[in-house]
This record gives structure tokens, sequence and C-alpha cells, in this order.
């Protein structure tokens, strides 16, 4: 198998599986049990809450852990929302948000709220030139991501919470293609809510974090129950997937610059190679080092994604959540339909190799060898 999907989710180390294994085997207690097994898996969790902020470069307090990226997104938007809750409601974010952010302003949308989405420019890129020109008296809140999942595209976060500064208007980044990706700190970023989720640097699905930095409140609950997370997001901790996420920041953190690099040598590569495929073009900004996304245009890549599927190559059809619908994030670049239709998103991990590039890119000769163009 060549797997080349690492945006999608991401393989667990074996030192991970170890460690959650472990912990469900053996350092199993509930952290709310008062005897020594439950002070163990209480000291568990804050050591894990402490390896992940300390990556992010945030205190341990300000980090809730959450069941994935999606909730910490949806979770960040009502929080700021909320305590924003005078200033107005208007929000502004792009268009080319993942659907966690984005389909959770369609709901606040229907809710009443006002939600300004900036269009990107055909590098798929949004500045924040765009914010202070729709930004507004009553803007409670501005989400803007700091990694494009399909183009890879790096956001000018930074300048955009330099321009808030002195507003109202508090800042959400879905951190989730970033984080352990492309340097950055919750300190020098200046983002008020960061989201984060595990399974796609080598950590296990189902788990994610909500940093509350800057000028955030401890986030209203979205959840009522027992005292977790400091009361605001209760239930009890899924500590073997807790233990498996601080593995994979520390595993990575371990290795950062040399995964860093290999995964930008590698989209180098796979470029290359891929470039001498007679008809494809580049999508984009891969400002990620782990993302490119490339188009055939006329060749749908629906029919891309499963021909090279036979063969074990996995990759997707722009991002993997959209399932066979136009994919919104190429349509806002506004990429003609012919070069949206044909464009797969190839993505790298530590554990790629120049084989899966290279089955990839004779692949895609092939394919276009032995099909037609269709649209
Ligand atoms: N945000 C971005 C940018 C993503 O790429 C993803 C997952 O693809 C998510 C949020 C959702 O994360 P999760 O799968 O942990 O819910």
């Amino acid at each position: 198998m060549h797997y080349l999907d690492h945006a999608a989710t991401t393989p667990v180390p074996r030192a991970v599986a170890e460690e959650m294994a472990r912990v469900l085997t053996e350092d199993f207690g509930n952290p709310s049990s008062q005897y020594a097994l439950g002070r163990a898996a209480r000291d568990l969790v804050d050591r894990s809450r402490q390896t992940i902020a300390n990556a992010l470069g945030c205190e341990a307090k300000q980090l809730y852990f959450t069941s994935c990226g999606t909730e910490a997104d949806n979770w960040a938007l009502r929080a700021a929302l909320h305590q924003n809750r005078r200033t107005g409601r208007h929000i502004i974010t792009t268009a080319v948000e993942h659907s966690a952010v984005l389909q959770c302003a369609k709901a606040l949308e229907q809710e009443g709220y006002e939600i300004t989405y900036l269009k990107p420019d055909r590098s798929g890129r949004v500045t924040a030139a765009q914010v202070a020109g729709t930004l507004r008296e009553d803007t409670a809140l501005v989400s803007v991501m700091l990694v494009n999942n399909e183009t890879g595209a790096r956001f000018p976060v930074e300048e955009i919470a330099a321009l808030l500064r002195d507003k109202p208007a508090l800042l959400h980044t879905d951190a989730v293609q970033g984080f352990l990706k492309v340097p950055f700190s919750a300190k020098t970023l200046g983002a008020d809510f960061i989201s984060l989720s595990a399974h796609k640097i080598g950590g296990p699905k189902g788990i994610g974090a909500l940093c509350a930095v800057g000028r955030a409140k401890p986030p209203r609950p979205m959840l009522y129950g027992g005292g977790q997370e400091a009361g605001l997001r209760p239930g009890t901790e899924p500590t073997a997937q807790i233990a498996g996420f601080a593995k994979a920041v520390e595993l990575r953190q371990e290795h950062l610059e040399e995964t860093v690099s290999h995964m930008s040598a590698c989209r180098d590569y796979a470029w290359e190679r891929l470039r001498a495929v007679e008809g494809l073009v580049f999508v984009g900004e891969a400002d990620a080092p782990h993302i490119l996304s490339v188009s055939l245009p006329g060749y749908p890549s629906q029919n891309i994604v499963s021909d090279l599927g036979e063969k074990g190559i996995c990759i997707s059809a722009g991002s993997a959540c959209h399932r066979g619908k136009a994919s919104h994030v190429l349509t806002a670049m506004g990429l003609d339909k012919k070069t949206a239709a044909g464009t797969v998103r190839v993505s790298f991990g530590p554990e790629t190799t120049r084989e899966d590039i290279d089955a990839l890119a004779d692949a895609l000769l092939e394919h276009k060898t032995r099909r037609f163009p269709m649209l």
C-alpha cells in the first residue's frame, strides 16, 4: 500500500499504540477515583496536558481536551460568541474553512448571526486586509484557519491578531492542519482560541483540544455533567486517547525539524515527478510541508482516486469530508469547473517514501494514458 493521505488521517506509530495499550490494560483507572489507580490516571492526564501545552506554547490550564477537532471548533465559536454577547452578532470567517467551522457558522446564521465569508484569491489565500475591510463595531468573532486542509495554504493569523488587538472581536483559529507542521506558538500567534486534533499528527482518532488563551475567558460549557476539564467539558476523561495524543506530540516534537523537512522534501519531489504528467497543473499554494494539491483538468478526481485506490495508492479528491460533492474550497478559489473537478490532494507524513511517490506518479501517468478526458 502507498498511503499518501496524511491530511485525512495518519498512521499511529507503534510507540503511541503501545502507550495506549498500557493505559487501557494497566493504568486504566478513572482519574476521578480516590485510590492509587485513580491518582495514577489523574497524573497521566495532567502530564499529557502539560506535554501538549508545552508543544503549543500555552499553559496546561488553558488547554481543554475535546472528542475531536470538530468539537473544538464548534466549542470555540460558541464560547467566543457567548463571551462577546454584548459586542454584537457579526462574525467574519473564510469561505474555505473546514466544515467543522462552516457548518457551525451556517447553524449560527439560522440563529440570527450575520456572517461574512471572505473569499480567497486564486492561490487560496486570504489576507488580513480583507478582515480589516469587513470588520465592524459589532463583529464579535473572527475565525480564520491556520492551514487549509485542501491546498496547504497558510493564513496570516498573526497579522489578523495584531489587527484585532484593540478591537472587541475575538479570534479563533483552526490549527488542526498546522500544529507541528508549520512553525507557530500560542504565544506568538495571538489567537484567543486554537483548535487541535490528534489524528493528524500520529495520535489516535477521537481526541482533540481547545486552547483558550489571550483575551479568551474559560469557555462556556457545551455539556453539563461531572467536574472534569475544570467543569467546562465534563465526561470521564478518555485516558488512553489522551495519553496517545501526548505520546504522538512527544514523538513529533523529538523529530520535528527532521519530520518537517522530510515532508517538504516529499512534497517537492512529488511535484517534480507529477509535473511530468502532461496537462497536470498545480492548485493553490503549498505553504504547509505536508499538502500538495494538483489537477488533471478533464479527468474527474473521483475516477483518479478510485483507479489509484485499486492499485493500493491512497489519495483524496479534495478533502476527505466531501464524499463526492464539489469542493467548496476550489469553488471559492474561482477555479474553472474542469480544473476543480480534476483536483486531487496528496499529503505526506514521516512514513512517506520516494517509492510511494514514484508509484503515485506512474499510476497517474497510466491513468491519463488509459482514460479519455470526460469533461
Ligand atoms: N479542521 C481541519 C482543518 C481539518 O482538516 C479537520 C479534519 O480533517 C478538522 C478540523 C476536524 O478534525 P476531527 O477529524 O478531529 O474532527
